[in-house]
């Protein structure tokens, strides 16, 4: 089923949240699409606990708790949310309207597009093993089992070494509810802070937790079930572990991937925007953030989110075929109304 919309942002780093707040303030209210779990893009991602100490008015804060902030500041106008969600295709229909397709197979239809798409979509490291890619998504699941997948009784062997790693097979062996939980790592050493590997070490001791310290080299199946991965140990020999389950905890990293496909105007892998508006070379298509280009770029969080205020009045002068007011939120009744906030004192006197 196709939604129609006013607006569609593609990235929910700061720079795309920001994009909301604004388009709130316009009174278009927006679908949010971004391909993490979560919300943060950056910040929380490549940066979570580190201080950012530029956010004008926030002496400081960590990547995380600007995020936080930020999804408060949105909490106000109805956001459609699609996480976990990779936007694979923008196209323009005959009627100048903008139909975004995801792999997640929903599909809209919209008058303005806001690409706040940074870096690239987040996306996880996939595994290198020949055979496997028929098994994503059934017996394979990268970065966390799914809450549809049921783990009671089964083997989930998840893989890696770094802290995500470790966080997640010390959690499904806390939980007590798979027959068995491997952790696969090439190496007997975990990234990962003292209290989770104090955890880890506890519960290898009970054996609820198993550590496998071998390397996957290929895979054995039976008609349509992945049964085992074929690994190596430090010594050289092979064997066949088991499993129900894999779940590959590799790392995210971004990938600029479909935007380059769209038919918009790049330079050096940056789309270029007009700095009036941040339109792009398509019209109804705006980039805001570390995405676009134009003469002077920085790519900071406080141009972004100068560029997504400029944008919002753009689209909203497009949408309405009219001059938009600029009006402040201090003393704006029509503003207080879209923020849900009690009239100013001067207003109610
Ligand atoms: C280590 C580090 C420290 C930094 N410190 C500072 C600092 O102190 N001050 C400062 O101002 N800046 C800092 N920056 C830069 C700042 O983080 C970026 O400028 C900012 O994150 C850009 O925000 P954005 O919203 O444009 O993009 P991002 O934060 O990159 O977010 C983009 C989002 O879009 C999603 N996405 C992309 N393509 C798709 C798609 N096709 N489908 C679905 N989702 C998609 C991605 O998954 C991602 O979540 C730092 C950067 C790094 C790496």
């Amino acid at each position: 089923m196709i939604q129609e919309t006013d607006a569609v942002v593609i990235g929910a780093g700061p720079v795309g949240l920001f994009q909301v707040f604004q388009l709130g303030l316009q009174g278009i209210n927006a679908h949010l699409i971004d391909a993490l779990p979560h919300a943060g893009g950056q910040c929380v991602e490549l940066y979570g606990d580190k201080p950012i100490y530029d956010i004008p008015g926030i002496p400081v804060c960590t990547g995380r708790e600007l995020a936080a902030l930020l999804l408060k500041q949105i909490a106000p106008f109805k956001t459609q949310w699609h996480l976990n969600t990779l936007v694979s295709a923008l196209t323009v229909q005959a009627d100048g309207r903008l139909r975004v397709e995801t792999t997640q197979g929903a599909q809209l239809l919209a008058r303005t597009v806001f690409i706040a798409a940074g870096v690239g979509a987040f996306v996880p490291r996939t595994l290198k093993v020949e055979g496997i890619e028929p098994f994503v998504g059934s017996q394979v699941h990268y970065q966390r089992v799914p809450a549809s997948v049921e783990v009671a009784g089964r083997h989930v062997v998840v893989h890696g070494g770094d802290e995500p790693a470790v966080a997640l097979a010390v959690e499904l062996a806390e939980q007590g509810a798979a027959a068995r939980v491997s952790l696969l790592h090439r190496r007997d050493v975990f990234q990962a802070p003292d209290a989770l590997l104090q955890r880890l070490q506890q519960l290898r001791d009970a054996q609820r937790l198993h550590v496998e310290a071998a390397q996957i080299t290929g895979i054995e199946t039976a008609g349509t079930r992945l049964t085992a991965l074929l690994v190596v140990d430090p010594d050289g020999s092979t064997r066949p572990l088991a499993l129900d389950l894999l779940v590959p905890v590799l790392g995210i990293s971004p990938r600029l991937g479909p935007i380059a496909d769209w038919g918009i105007a790049m330079d050096r892998k940056q789309l270029v925007v007009d700095t009036e508006a941040f339109r792009t070379s398509v019209p109804g298509i705006y980039a805001v953030g570390d995405i676009n280009t134009y003469p002077g770029k920085r790519k900071l969080i406080l141009c972004g989110f100068h560029e997504a205020t400029l944008a919002a009045f753009g689209a909203a002068e497009a949408l309405k075929g009219d001059k938009v007011a600029l009006q402040y939120t201090t003393t704006s009744p029509r503003l207080h109304q879209l923020l849900g906030v009690a009239p100013a004192p001067s207003a109610a006197a």
